[in-house]
């Protein structure tokens, strides 16, 4: 893959140093049968060391995420060779389903059914709760 080159695809830039790997993670790209490339500590003008993230080919992508590891990051959509859009992702204010609560009394550790739900309680420094128990996403 020519990581320059994408036909159809996506890249997620400007990812905070270190977060790409999670991001990566996050979004399940080890298990999509597109090309995925990870490119870590870029040398970045702006932010001085930076993640990103190039996906060739079009496989459902969950944007919410993007806002939850990283609002700052830019999500680059290309078709045709061509850039198509650019956007950032605010910070979703619930998250449904992505992460698991990490506290074992939690009622979700025993209720397997229940959604796991987190609410942005905090936009400043980016904090997510468990809406059950309240414990911090991390
Ligand atoms: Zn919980």
């Amino acid at each position: 893959m020519n990581v320059d080159s994408i036909l159809n695809g996506v890249v997620i830039d400007h990812i905070e140093a270190g977060s790409g790997m999670r991001l990566y993670d996050l979004l399940g790209l080890d298990e999509v049968d597109v090309s995925v490339a990870i490119i870590k500590n870029v040398t970045s003008r702006k932010m001085g060391k930076k993640d990103i993230i190039k996906i060739d080919g079009e496989v459902p992508i969950d944007f919410d995420l993007i806002g939850f590891v990283d609002p700052e990051a830019t999500l680059n959509i290309i078709k045709d060779g061509k850039l198509m859009e650019k956007k950032r992702i605010d910070m979703p204010l619930e998250l449904r389903n992505v992460i698991k609560c990490k506290n074992p009394r939690c009622i979700t550790s025993c209720e397997q059914e229940l959604p796991h739900v987190f609410k942005l309680t905090d936009k400043d420094n980016k904090v997510y709760r468990c809406i059950y128990c309240e414990t911090k996403a991390n």
